[in-house]
Parts: structure tokens; sequence; C-alpha cells
């Protein structure tokens, strides 16, 4: 037997069996025990009254008359016993008709008894032992019948007791086999208590992440066609203009730049999509080196300094530094596009905050713009692939919507997290917390600021 229920039952038809033969030969030593002490103390008293009525028949005589004999041969009858009585030179003065001191089921007693001074004789007495062998015989039948019907009673209760314990599995079981990519959606049903239920709810919730992960990858395979088709349209519309007869040398080089800009847009989602999948089979391994966090703020600043200062935006960087164990280029790759989304999606005239700070054993970097803000129902969607809270926006300014979907995979790629609050009133504020090595190694913080 190889499945659970099996190995439990054996397991417990094995305990029984060990528990039974203790029981059963514990039972028997005691008993055996209890039914000697009686027979000992049984052939005592036989041999007692019999030394005294022996002494009694006697009455200073040298041999007995023979209805002393009969008398004593009585008295042995009546207690089951035998005896015999030689006197001082070993001449034997009685001897009962079944007394035989070879005789083999017998427990026997010697004494020594004064008949006269100076007259000691020698007094054995015997009774058959079939007092103890013959409750011992049926004690030992009783048990040679019971411990075999009481294993196969204990292999029964065992097998519908591990049954029932394990139907529950069982009934999991069958419910994920049931469970295909094409039926995802479904769950195991919950059992009523237990750690078996907590079982089910792990494994339902493990579903839940599976099922979500499978839904994202179909919806950016979707997507993914989608913004391709777009560029695509566009180019082609292009490559036919170009051609055209009649298109004059300026016309075709606008529509040939046009082209490069389609296929500059669609190499860029091709890439992110690439270090995406890259990060998510943790093929993309990044380095592990200090890395300090401002100047790559600072450079972040000054590529979208330009453009914010066209709009009008004020852009300020506070606080210290931080060192974190990292790779240069995903972290610089995250701070671009969060500034970049600050300004893009910032009002004319607003104002960007960057900062750094050390807490708690990690370094926080804040981003944080006075836009409009994002709507609450995007929050929690806002990190999906081409996910855009506000597409014509996003479009319009180039946007593919890849890029928060890729500083969340380098985030997590660099054991970090990443956070997003976001009102109409404040604008939008994206926080980020990575861990800091050990203070003084290589690595460790340096913090601008003292505390
Ligand atoms: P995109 O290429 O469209 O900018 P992202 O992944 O960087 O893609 O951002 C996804 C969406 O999140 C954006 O389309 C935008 O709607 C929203 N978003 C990102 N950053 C901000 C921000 N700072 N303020 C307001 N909305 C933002």
């Amino acid at each position: 037997m190889t499945s659970t229920s099996g190995r439990l039952t054996i397991r417990f038809a094995a305990i029984s069996g060990v528990l039974l033969a203790v029981f059963g030969a514990g039972l028997y030593t005691l008993v055996r025990q209890d039914l000697e002490r009686r027979l000992d103390r049984d052939l005592a008293v036989v041999s007692a009254l019999f030394q005294e009525r022996f002494l009694v028949e006697m009455q200073g005589r040298s041999t007995l008359a023979p209805d002393d004999v009969d008398d004593l041969d009585r008295l042995l009858q009546t207690a089951g016993a035998e005896a015999e009585v030689r006197g001082p030179d070993g001449s034997r003065l009685y001897r009962s008709r079944g007394f035989d001191e070879a005789a083999s089921g017998v427990r026997r007693v010697e004494a020594r008894l004064s008949a006269a001074p100076g007259q000691e004789l020698r007094v054995r007495v015997s009774l058959s032992d079939a007092a103890v062998e013959g409750p011992l015989r049926q004690l030992r039948t009783y048990v040679a019948f019971f411990t075999p019907v009481g294993l196969v009673l204990a292999s029964i209760v065992g097998y519908v007791f591990s049954r029932s314990t394990l139907s529950p599995v069982e009934e999991l079981r069958r419910h994920a086999e049931r469970i295909t990519r094409a039926h995802l959606s479904e769950r195991v049903p919950l059992p009523p208590g237990g750690e078996l239920r907590d079982l089910a709810c792990t494994f339902n919730e493990m579903l839940d992440r599976i099922e979500q992960g499978v839904e994202d990858l179909r919806h950016m395979a979707a997507d993914a066609a989608h913004e391709l088709r777009t560029p695509l349209a566009n180019l082609r519309a292009e490559v036919e203009s170009a051609i055209q007869e009649g298109r004059t040398p300026e016309e075709r080089r606008r529509a040939l730049a046009s082209v490069g800009e389609e296929v500059g847009r669609m190499s860029q989602i091709v890439s992110d999509l690439y270090t995406l999948a890259q990060l998510d089979s943790r093929r993309h391994v990044l380095e592990r080196r200090p890395v300090e966090l401002r100047p790559l703020l600072e450079e972040a600043r000054e590529t979208w300094e330009p453009l914010a200062r066209e709009r009008g935006i004020e852009m300020r960087l506070e606080g210290g530094d931080a060192s974190v164990q990292g790779d240069v280029s995903a972290l610089s790759r995250i701070f671009m596009n969060l500034v970049e989304n600050a300004v893009k999606y910032n009002r004319d005239g607003g104002r960007i905050r960057l900062s750094i700070e050390r807490r708690n054993g990690s370094a926080r970097v804040d981003v944080a713009d006075t836009g409009p803000g994002i709507p609450a129902e995007h929050l929690p969607k806002l990190f999906r692939r081409f996910y855009r809270a506000d597409p014509a926006r996003s479009r319009e300014t180039g946007g593919t919507g890849l890029g928060l979907a890729l500083v969340k995979s380098y985030v997590e790629a660099l054991s970090g997290t990443i956070a997003v609050r976001s009102s109409a009133q404040e604008g939008t504020t994206f926080t980020l917390e990575f861990p800091i090595s050990g203070a003084g190694g290589p690595g460790s913080a340096v913090d601008g600021r003292p505390g």
C-alpha cells in the first residue's frame, strides 16, 4: 500500500498490535503471579493443618493406627493434596496414596515437625498446580484469539479513520486536478476548519497570484500587439506616401524622418519588453556594488531640467546622500523615468521635489510633483505593463506605458520597494526604499545631513 491512508492504516495496526501484545503479556504475568501466590498460600495452610492433625493422630506413639491413616487421607483428599512423613532415621511414618516425590505439575513444601523432644519428623506436602495452569491455559487461549481479532478491528478502525481524515485532502486533489490553464478561475473548496482549511486557503491564494500573472501576460501580449500596430500602420502610410510618384525630395525627407521616429518608438517598446522579460526570468543580472544615489538624481534632474524650465516647472533636490548596493544603470533608469513622468504629468508652473533620506537601515527617495494627481481607481494598476491612467496625455508625450512597469521590476530586482500616493490637491509622490548595507562597510550609507 503506497497511499497515505494505507500507510496510516498499517502504522495504526502495527501500534495496536504492539499495544495488544504488551497488554496480553502484562495481563498474563500478573494473573500468573496472583494464582501462584494463592497456590502457595493454600499449600501453607494445608501443610499446617496436616501437621497439626498428624501430631494429634500420633499422640506420642511411634506408628499410626489404620483409622488415623484414613483420617489423614481424608483430610488430604478434601484439600486435593498429597503428603509424606518420615521419622528422624528416614523411616516412612505416613505416605498418602498419590504422593510421588518426582512428579511434575505439583507444588511442594517441606517442614520439620517436632513430635517429641529430640524426635524431629520430616513432613512433605504437595499440591497439584492445576489451579494455576488451568486458568492460565484459558487465558492464553483468550489472548491468542482476541489479539488477532483486536488487530483486525484496529486495522478496520485505522483505515476508516485515516480515510475520513484524509478525505478532504483527496477532495482537494480532485479539484486541483481540474484546474488547468483553461479553468484557472476555479478554486478548491475550503474544508470546515483546521490545518487543511489553511492549506486550501494558501492554495487558493497561490492560484489567485498565478491567475493574475497569466491574465497580465495575456493582456500584455494583446497590448503589445496593439501598441505596435499603430506605429506600423503609420510606417506603412509614410512609406507608401514617400514612394508615390511626384513627391518632392523635401516631402520624401520628411516622410523618412517620420519613419525613423516610428521605428525609434517601436524599438524602444521592443527593447523595454525584452528588458522586462529578462528581469522576470532573472536572466538580467544586476550588479551589486556601492552606488551613491545623489549623483544619479542630479543627473536625472539635469536631463529633464530644460523641459521643466520650458513649462515653468521648478525642480528641487533636497536631503543628503545615501549609498546602496545596486546597479548604476538600473538606478539611473529608475530615476530618469520617475523624474520624466513628474515633468510630463505636472501642470505648467508646478513644482518637483526630489529627496534622499536615510531611515531605519534603508535609503528612501521621494519623487514628488504638484501635478493633477492620479485618480484612486488607477493606482492599483499603475505599475502594469502598458497601463496608462491618461492615455491621451501619455501618447501625446511619447509614452509607451512601460516606464513604471520597468521601474518596479528594477526596484524589486534590487530588493527595494516602490509606493505611490496621489491626490488632486497635493499631486503625486513616488517613494522608493532600498536596503543600505552594513554601516562602515563598502556601500554603507553616507548621509550628508547630521543625524
Ligand atoms: P508612460 O510611458 O505612459 O509615461 P508609465 O509607465 O511611465 O508610462 O506611466 C504609466 C501611467 O501612469 C502614465 O500613462 C500616466 O497616466 C501615469 N503617471 C505616471 N507618473 C505620473 C505622475 N507623476 N503624475 C500623474 N500620472 C502619472
